[in-house]
């Protein structure tokens, strides 16, 4: 998608400190962490909100929620952790291509 900034960090245009990939999510660090451990799990495809969701988007978005559980060893989050999706202005949604925040590494106020 033009101009989406995780789009160009997936087609390896912008560079990230990539954690994890396959063929269908990406997981890289946030470039302003907010936590010890602040992650970011992405989609390759783009869309923005859960409101775009089909069957596929859905079953595509419940895979990344189980990878996420499967990695989280290996992804420094084995004490636990938060998973945030920010939806709109109100949330301060900033990149519009849906992504989920993984916060960890660190006793996280709420
Ligand atoms: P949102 O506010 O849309 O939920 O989250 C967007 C997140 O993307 C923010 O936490 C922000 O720090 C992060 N971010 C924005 N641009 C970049 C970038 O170029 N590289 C990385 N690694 N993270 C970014
Ligand atoms: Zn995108």
């Amino acid at each position: 998608m033009n101009n989406c900034i995780f789009c160009k960090i997936i087609a390896g245009e912008i560079p990230s400190a990539k954690v994890y990939e396959d063929e269908e999510i990406v997981i890289f660090k946030d470039i302003e962490p907010k936590a010890a451990v602040h992650l970011l799990c992405v989609p390759k495809e783009h869309f923005a909100y859960l409101s775009e969701l089909d069957g596929a988007r859905a079953a595509l978005v419940g895979r990344t929620m189980q990878k996420i559980g499967q990695l989280k060893e290996q992804l420094g989050l084995s004490a636990g952790y938060r998973v945030v999706i920010n939806q709109g202005e109100n949330a301060g949604q900033t990149v519009h291509h849906l992504h989920l925040h993984l916060l960890g590494g660190e006793t996280l106020g709420w």
